[in-house]
This record gives structure tokens, sequence and C-alpha cells, in this order.
């Protein structure tokens, strides 16, 4: 049976039977795959804690069919980020953090920015104070390396650009589209919200930031709860659903 090697981040976990647990895993090289991991319900030693939340492990796995489950083998673990484990507001913005990322990953379609990205914000957790500047960060990020990069140059039903006007257009963000749109084309769309330039320029900016610079960007009131509206409700008109860790973010004071 064929063996590979990646690293990999733990993004769910589930036990399965008496002794064993199916781990959904981020790795660099495969993308999403999900793993069966014999024993790791009873053999401690074998696995340690390296099949919880978060870990950054370097995961060996069989492979027979190319598809559906593969067999982890082992495990080494490489870092468990403690200091988001014992931090309650650290656990949300890691949950949504995983959970966002299970949802836009398609399974063995590999993606090694992803797994960058996602161990960089991770990173950032273990080591900084949560602002919600990152999660909006991190969506803006996400959603360009999946394909769904939000379209805010310009208005995507006329293609005015809002560079070449001279007073500051009252712009709307089209969940349908994707994109920014100007106010009279907004009349003839439905699922609009207002944002100003402000914000539509931000939201640019951030998608090709260097990310060294991104850990210490603060953005202001408005933009926090424009962009706060837009990419939340964007992400959950793609995907379909509102995910059960941004309904928990909101439970407490971000
Ligand atoms: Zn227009």
């Amino acid at each position: 049976m064929p063996l590979y090697t990646t690293n990999a981040i733990v993004i769910r976990c589930y036990p399965y039977g008496e002794s064993d647990k199916i781990v959904t895993f981020l790795t660099k090289d495969f993308g999403k795959i999900k793993a069966i991991a014999k024993g790791a319900r009873r053999s401690r030693r074998r696995f340690q804690n390296a099949l919880d939340l978060f870990s950054h492990i370097r995961l060996i796995f069989f492979d027979r069919e190319g598809m559906g489950l593969v067999r982890a083998d082992n495990c080494d673990l490489l870092h468990s980020f403690p200091r988001i484990r014992e931090d309650l507001k650290k656990i949300l913005y890691g949950n949504y953090y995983l959970e966002l990322v299970n949802e836009m990953a398609g399974e063995r379609e590999a993606n090694s920015e992803a797994f960058d990205l996602l161990l960089f914000f991770l990173s950032a957790l273990e080591e900084m104070e949560p602002q919600e500047e990152h999660l909006r960060m991190f969506e803006i990020r996400m959603l360009s390396l999946f394909g769904y990069q939000p379209n805010v140059k310009r208005c995507n039903l006329c293609k005015r650009d809002w560079r070449e006007l001279r007073e500051t257009p009252s712009l709307f963000f089209s969940l349908e589209r994707g994109a920014s749109v100007c106010e009279s084309c907004s009349s003839a769309l439905n699922s609009v919200i207002p944002f100003s330039l402000g914000t539509a320029r931000l939201i640019e900016r951030i998608s090709q930031m260097d990310l060294e610079k991104i850990r210490r960007f603060k953005f202001t009131a408005q933009a926090l709860s424009e962009s706060r509206e837009v990419l939340t409700k964007f992400i959950t008109y793609h995907l379909g659903k509102e995910l059960k860790s941004l309904k928990a973010l909101g439970t407490i004071k971000t």
C-alpha cells in the first residue's frame, strides 16, 4: 500500500467505534483529507495528543484507493498551540478558522497556500491577543485562495471604476455577485448590503497585503462593522449555511 508523508493540521476529530478516531486534516501537499486512526482511542502512546484540534503534525499515512478515507499510520507532533487551548476566546477564534477551512476546502484538492495561511493565523492567535481584524483578514485571504475573492474595485454591472468618480459614491455589496455595485445598479439586484468606499478599498488592500504586515494591522470602527456584515453574510450565502463557530463567536464580545 502506498505510504505518504506530509505536514498537516487537525481541523476535525471525532471518535469512531470503540477504539478508533476519524480525523480531518488540512495537509500541505494533498489538501483536505479524512483519515481513520486505528486504535487512537485506546493507545495514547501511538498518537499522543497529536490528533487534537489545532495540532500541527508530521503525518504518515497509507492510501490504497486514492479516494475516501486514508489510514493514519504515524504522527509526530510539531506544535500543539497550548496557548490557544487554555483560553476560551482563542478557542472560539480558532474553531472558526478550522470550520471555515473545512467548509471551503474540497477533499484532495492540494492548496499549499491555504495550509500556510491557516498555520500563519493559528500562530498569530497563539502569540497575540485575539483581535477581530484577524477574523476578517482570514476570511478575505481564504476567499481569495479558494477563488471567491470579493471584487470591489468597480461596479460589477455598469463597470464604473470607483477611482474615476469625483464625489464619494454610495456603494453596495451584492451577495449574489460577490462584488460591489453602484447605487443605481443596486436597485436591479436582490441581497445587497450598503458599505463605504473606505471598506471596499480596505478589502482590496488586505487581499494583496504582505502577511507580516497583517499581524498588527488595525481597522477603523466603521470598517470593522461594515466588513463583518459584508464578509460573514457573503460566506453564509456562498456556503448556504451559517457556521456554528461563527454563531458561537457572536456570543462573546470580539
Ligand atoms: Zn453601476
